[in-house]
């Protein structure tokens, strides 16, 4: 299992069901229960809140509850690395040939990732179980997924590296089961269809899709899946909404920085005063700078929490104060001009 995860630094994702309708069978539906997950991505770690309702109808097997397909589509049931982690590590294992402990070094260097050795060898082998696992056998199971009325089918193609064979992965997001999971070396639409067209021979009632937008996935849903509702991944939507303003603020907080450069010799200078006792009002000075370097540093937590933004803020303050300050003689700087 996986263990050894810092207890901070997880920004709070809520996950709620998007309709507030029965995806079986129409009738409002009603909160039921809240769980906590933390998982860590490649580029951000989150504390998951994960909202799960249930039918109104008694009649109804969804009666039982069922959650957002998003989180099948961020991780599998219980693992707190997600699903890029794996594809990321099983691109390292064998389209780079790299051994564990190289990949555990690379992960840290790369990405900050805080994972062990064993875990990284535990993600070798779960996603070779999972590039070799079949359609599911398991009568029961299938049993169980009739008797839940249906499933919502969340459908990934991870790909390791461009060019290379794609792994697809179709699940349950209902009871998080894993139905089927395949390589392709060749993702066309028709190719996807076929693997869509395994799932529809469990006979089990598909209430409706999830993809992330792909292009041939999209096709292939169209063609194998007429008029079943299809919902793109609300998590990957507003990621992706998101990223030229993440972008724009990286630009601006660049923009800033080089700007602020010239703090260093003037640090020196205070110190060298400092020193020779000769500068009146240079502790002043001194936690100026200190606020200045305090404001360099924080890189706030895209995309919800603006690193630039902060920057700006607080570059707001700290002229703010200096504009009052009586040995500036109530003069405004110009930190916060042109940026
Ligand atoms: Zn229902």
């Amino acid at each position: 299992m996986f263990l050894g995860i810092p207890a901070d630094g997880f920004e709070r994702t809520v996950l709620k069901n998007q309709s507030r309708r029965c995806p079986r069978c129409g009738a409002p539906v009603r909160f039921a229960y809240r769980c906590k997950r933390r998982l860590i991505l490649l580029r951000e770690q989150l504390a998951l809140e994960v909202d799960t309702d249930r039918c109104s109808d008694p009649a109804c097997p969804l009666r039982a509850g069922f959650g957002p397909p998003e989180e099948a589509r961020l991780a599998l049931p219980k693992f707190i690395y997600g699903l890029d982690v794996l594809t990321e590590i099983a691109r390292r294992r064998w389209v780079l040939r790299q051994t564990v402990p190289e990949i555990h070094v690379a992960l840290h260097e790369d990405y900050g990732l805080p994972i062990s050795e064993r875990n990284v060898d535990y993600a070798i082998q779960t996603w070779q179980e999972l590039a070799t696992a079949s359609v599911l056998r398991d009568r029961r199971r299938i049993d169980a997924l009739t008797h839940q009325g249906g499933i919502i089918l969340a459908i990934d193609g991870l790909q390791p590296e461009k060019g290379h064979e794609t792994l697809y992965l179709f699940r349950d997001t209902i009871s998080r089961t894993n139905l089927l999971t395949q390589t392709l070396s060749n993702s066309s639409s028709d190719h996807v269809v076929a693997l869509i067209d395994q799932v529809k021979a469990l006979g089990l009632p598909i209430l409706g899709v999830v993809t992330d937008k792909q292009h041939s996935l999209v096709l292939a849903v169209d063609k194998a899946l007429p008029g079943i509702p299809h919902q793109l991944c609300q998590f990957h939507f507003f990621r992706n909404l998101a990223q030229p303003v993440v972008e724009a603020d990286r630009a601006m907080k660049k923009h800033i920085k080089k700007k602020l450069r010239g703090i260093a010799p003037v640090e020196r200078s205070l110190a060298k005063k400092a020193a020779t006792g000769a500068a009146a009002g240079a502790g002043q000075a001194t936690a100026y700078c200190l606020a200045l370097r305090a404001t360099l540093q924080d890189a706030g937590k895209p995309p919800l929490d603006l690193g630039g933004l902060k920057m700006v803020e607080r570059l707001q303050q700290i002229d703010h104060s200096l504009a009052e300050s009586p040995e500036k003689g109530g003069c405004r700087s110009d930190f916060v001009c042109g940026t």
